[in-house]
């Protein structure tokens, strides 16, 4: 293929474009993969489980409270009934009964109420803990919030950055001939790099350095011939001759440039 020197430099420019467009679409997967982020949501999710699981153990242990407390006032009520039953003259038999039932009904209480105090010690320790995972929930609300914030703007950056390249890429491509533009496009589905400048002996895109054999040809290639690399595919393109001219041959002394 034919094409002029400098239209074939244009595509390192377009190269350039597509390096960074590809460097941008890099940006926005590691965004997406940003750890921040999913350790701050997953941080909120397990706080958010801990105060539902504490807000239940609370209830239950307030529902177990309820119920001594309902029984110690059972108790009571028996204690009083006894009480009365002795003071409304009772046989000896049934004050003996009474007397000794007051007493298992003492204790009953007394255990009851050793049970509420230690049910309430519990309830007071997680009513600690509870207020505590509260405030470490607003605390992980408020981190998400700026990692949602922080990845909004970089985000809003990578699509500014973005659109910019896409208009310049399309500029550039318009005043590139377009069977050099069909060309560079097939490589580049292929590989990053589709064009490359040739450096000394050196592919600018697989870094290979050519042997002097293989200059030979690249060295008596017309200036407007569409060289490729053997070794990666890439157009390479001489940047070293002059930028145009009609000169079909490069001339011995841009030929020395490359030894
Ligand atoms: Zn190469």
């Amino acid at each position: 293929m034919k094409a002029d020197l400098f239209d074939q430099r244009r595509l390192l420019e377009l190269q350039a474009v597509d390096t960074t467009l590809a460097q941008l679409a890099q940006r926005r997967k590691n965004l997406d993969a940003d750890p921040a982020f999913a350790t701050a949501s997953q941080r909120l999710r397990a706080l958010g489980d801990k105060a539902a699981n504490l807000t239940g153990d609370i209830a239950d242990l307030d529902r177990d409270i309820d119920r001594v407390e309902r029984e110690v006032d059972l108790v009571k009520n028996r204690a009083s009934t006894d009480r009365d039953r002795m003071g409304a003259g009772a046989s000896a038999k049934e004050l003996e009964g009474l007397q000794s039932e007051l007493e298992s009904l003492a204790r009953r209480q007394s255990t009851l109420e050793d049970d509420e105090l230690e049910l309430m010690e519990r309830r007071e320790a997680l009513d600690a803990e509870l207020a505590e995972t509260r405030r470490q929930l607003d605390e992980a609300k408020t981190v998400l919030a700026d990692a949602e914030a922080e990845r909004g703007r970089r985000l809003g950056e990578i699509e500014t950055e973005t659109a910019d390249a896409t208009s310049t890429r399309e500029a550039l491509a318009i005043n590139i001939p377009d069977r050099l533009v069909e060309l560079y496009e097939r490589i580049h589905a292929k590989q990053p790099i589709a064009a490359a400048e040739l450096v000394g002996r050196r592919c600018g895109s697989c870094r290979i350095e050519k042997s002097p054999a293989d200059m030979i040809p690249i060295k008596s290639a017309p200036i407007d011939e569409v060289l490729r690399c053997e070794e990666c595919g890439c157009v390479l393109i001489r940047t070293e001759l002059p930028k145009s001219g009609p000169a079909p041959l490069a001339s011995e002394d841009e030929l020395k440039k490359y030894e």
